[in-house]
């Protein structure tokens, strides 16, 4: 089983219709759109192959990604906001052979990339296709970068079948297009928006990518005006953003699916009473993508905060479990580590045996986010172990900002926490010891990571509260800032 039968089956059913769009304009039917990614998987590398792929939101990302798949090359993609620098360690760890980037990105790389929709890029389409793939469905289809929480990125191996657990899954639980359906690419392709390409493909739904290569509200309920019967991956923040436009819900909107970070119960009860019930919440991981627990449609009708509050239940498909420090289950209530299994769950991090071993035990997959599950089994999120802060929908670990504060020379110890903030959900704080400006500190951060990871401020102190042990207490920080 190779994901790539998705793309074949709606190409044998809906043939001529349209597949692509950029904006409101059709780039490819479903026919062009089988062709064009076998002509490309004949023009990559051997089976197994990296091919990463560093770009805004473009049209040509769903040729890539099933011309990869078709040629059972590994698809590896890249978070187009991510610094240079943090492109590269990407590009190391995984090996890739085969770089695509987009116009803007190709030029700020250090190795050789095949510039997105450029003569040479139109030229691999001049070949003979590839036979369509018969493949091993634990086959290797997706790395999936995760900021490791040592500061260095880890990829989370998903296979084909993984991915198509995921798919299964989701169309199972929260959303049920055809072919008279739009999928429109709000959030980053590189990850929650990009994973649902499959499910829709697979029902030869509307693939929209908006013009802006980003997320703009207006533009975006633009486009559920104009494309049929639209759904989205936005992540909390994006559906904030919808909401204050004041505009009310288009009329082809249907399925909004939030998650990838916490949405307040006030934030969401707004959005209902703006657009009405159409919001699905999941909460998952790029271990588990997309895929752990979720609230449906219905479950936001109705019902209670304690309900709102959470990120509902385990997904079809999926076990979900609460452990104590112990590894036994917690009683109804009690806090502990989320863990979850099924056939979503990765095989393991790329190249990191070590890694692989802390996070996957006996089938089991350690989530490092805590939670309890209350007497219906909606389990809600209360603390995280990893102490990554998600800002925007975006994760940002603390360690990783600190490492490259401390290369600041007048910087003696720094500690970073997140502050709850009404718009971005959580705001990166640094606490600074030592003698340096918040200017010089952004000019020293804005070289060396993304800009989304920057402190939105600085609090300069005489030193960092520790524990007997010489360990920095994040608590009495976040606290400081209570
Ligand atoms: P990523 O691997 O980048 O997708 O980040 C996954 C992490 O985001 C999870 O481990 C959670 O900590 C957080 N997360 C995902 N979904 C939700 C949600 N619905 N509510 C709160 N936090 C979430």
């Amino acid at each position: 089983m190779n994901l790539f039968a998705l793309l074949d089956q709606a190409a044998s059913r809906f043939g001529d219709r349209g597949a692509v769009y950029l904006g409101d304009r059709q780039v490819l039917s479903w026919s062009q759109l089988r062709d064009r990614s076998l002509r490309l998987a004949a023009s990559l590398g051997a089976p197994g192959t990296r091919v990463a792929v560093a770009s805004e939101n473009r049209p040509e990302i769903v040729e890539l990604m099933f011309g990869v798949w078709a040629a059972e090359c590994v698809y590896v993609p890249i978070n187009y906001k991510l610094h240079p620098r943090e492109m590269m360690q990407i590009l190391e760890d995984s090996g890739a052979e085969v770089v695509f980037a987009s116009p803007k990105i190709a030029p700020t790389l250090n190795v050789p990339a095949e510039v997105i929709g450029s003569s040479s890029y139109e030229d691999r389409f001049a070949g003979a296709p590839s036979a369509p793939p018969v493949t091993d469905p634990q086959t290797l289809a997706w790395l999936f970068y995760t900021s490791g929480t040592t500061g260095k990125s880890k990829g989370a191996m998903l296979s084909h079948r993984n991915l198509m657990a995921m798919t299964v899954s989701h169309l199972a639980d929260f959303d049920d297009p055809d072919e008279n359906c739009s999928l429109v690419h709000g959030a980053p392709m590189s990850h929650g928006s990009g994973l649902y390409v499959p499910p829709y493909v697979l029902r030869g739904a509307r693939q929209v990518i908006p013009e802006s290569a980003a997320f703009e509200p207006e533009e975006f309920l633009d486009l559920c005006e104009h494309h049929p019967g639209c759904s989205a991956f936005l992540a909390p923040t994006m559906v904030q953003r919808l909401v204050q436009t004041g505009r009310s819900c288009p009329a082809n909107l249907r399925t909004i699916v939030y998650g990838g970070g916490p949405m307040y119960v006030e934030s969401l009860k707004k959005a209902l009473a703006a657009f009405g019930p159409v919001f699905v919440q999941l909460y998952g991981q790029g271990e588990a993508p997309m895929t752990i627990t979720g609230l449906r449609r219905g479950d936001h009708i109705d019902t209670d905060d304690a309900a709102l509050g959470s990120v509902g239940y385990a997904r079809s498909g999926v076990d979900v479990a609460v452990w104590r420090e112990d590894d036994t289950p917690a009683a109804v209530g009690e806090i502990g580590e989320i863990v979850c299994r099924g056939d979503v769950v990765m095989s393991g991090y790329w190249k990191n045996p070590e890694a692989t071993a802390a996070t996957l035990q006996n089938g089991w997959l350690r989530t490092g986010d805590m939670g309890s599950f209350d007497e219906r089994g909606y389990l809600t999120l209360r603390d995280r172990s990893k102490d990554v802060v998600i800002s925007g929908g975006s994760n940002i670990y603390p360690r990783e900002v600190e490492e490259v504060l401390l290369e600041h020379p007048g910087v003696v110890e720094a500690g970073v926490v997140g502050a709850p903030d009404e718009e971005w959900g959580e705001v990166v704080v640094a606490f600074i010891v030592g003698s340096v400006t918040a200017q010089e500190l952004d000019a020293h951060l804005l070289e060396r990571i993304a800009r989304f990871k920057r402190p939105k401020r600085y609090e300069f102190i005489d030193e960092l509260p520790k524990n007997s042990y010489g360990k920095v207490l994040k608590r009495a920080l976040r606290e400081r800032l209570r």
